[in-house]
């Protein structure tokens, strides 16, 4: 049944490496493996946004050719057939041989939702959360690794998106919900995102109150928001309001690993690991357990 699928997934196939995280990598259309030496493993991404359009349109984005937008329709039927190809290959064995995977990353460490731009946008967010599990599930992927929906968070107030992660809390999912800065001052610049501080506390606990979430933040120097003390305040004054308001215990800050996809890119300098600590730290002692990529 899945013959063709597979033919052209050998032919596209190269080797994966840790800094190649291109979405084609498998010369699937929706379905993308990562070799991640932080995670110690394979990350199957799952990419709905094959257009490059978010609703977002953060500085550092990766994403090639970004444009505004949502994600289009879901061919059910390819991403049927690209999952059980793919996780037939893993099932076989072939899959870490085929694209030269070192053996101490040869296990799976999560199936992320993250593409080319924001997942929630996608009609039928639910029926693809269940035909992801549902499929990973028969092939006992899933539950052995995480499931994660990385977000934006933009969209929880949708019926559609709270559904689906509703069916992501089913599944034993997360959800990573970015937040990049203190105020929208600060997020307009990053982002250009327009909620304010009460819209999003809202939209995470919308989020949280479905769904395991945690935050996750990318820290950077930029110009026009320059990483110091009073780029610093609002952060910690938003987080410490996040903290008495919303159910969340975690926070993941990261900085640039990669470079930026947008024209602001020379002008983004990743943060040290000292900045990143001491920022970390500071975080910490408003009662919440950060991790630091
Ligand atoms: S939310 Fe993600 S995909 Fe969208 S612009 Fe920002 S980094 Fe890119």
């Amino acid at each position: 049944m899945y013959a063709v699928l597979r033919i052209t997934f050998i032919k596209n196939m190269k080797q994966l490496s840790t800094t190649d995280h291109s979405r084609d990598i498998a010369g699937l259309k929706y379905v993308y493996p990562v070799l991640s030496r932080r995670a110690g493993g394979v990350s199957i991404g799952i990419n709905f946004n094959t257009n490059n359009a978010c609703n977002w349109r953060c500085v550092y984005c990766q994403v090639p050719d970004l444009q505004r937008g949502v994600a289009p329709l879901i061919d059910f039927t390819v991403l049927e057939k690209e999952l059980h190809c793919f996780f037939q290959q893993l099932k076989a064995g072939t899959f870490y041989t085929q694209f030269n995977v070192p053996e101490s990353l040869q296990q799976i460490k999560d199936i992320a939702l993250s593409g080319n731009g924001e997942p929630t946008s996608v009609q039928e967010f639910a029926r693809a959360i269940d035909l992801v599990a549902e499929t990973a599930l028969h092939y006992q992927v899933l539950p052995r690794c995480h499931f994660v929906l990385i977000t934006n968070g933009s969209l929880m107030h949708q019926k559609n998106v709270q559904q689906g992660l509703q069916r992501l809390h089913d599944y034993g999912g997360e959800v990573w919900f970015k937040i990049d800065g203190g105020n929208l001052d600060g997020r307009k610049m990053i982002n250009d995102c327009r909620d304010d501080n009460e819209r999003i506390i809202e939209k995470l606990q919308y989020s949280s109150q479905l769904c395991h979430s945690k935050i996750q933040t990318c820290l950077f120097d930029y110009p026009r928001f320059p990483w110091n003390e009073q780029a610093q305040e609002p952060f910690l004054q938003f987080f410490q309001q996040i903290k008495a308001q919303c159910d969340i215990q975690d926070v993941m800050l990261y900085t640039l690993a990669r470079p930026s996809l947008q024209p602001e890119a020379h002008e983004l300098r990743a943060l040290t690991s000292t900045e990143m600590q001491a920022f970390a730290q500071k975080i910490e002692r408003l009662g919440f357990t950060v991790s630091v990529t």
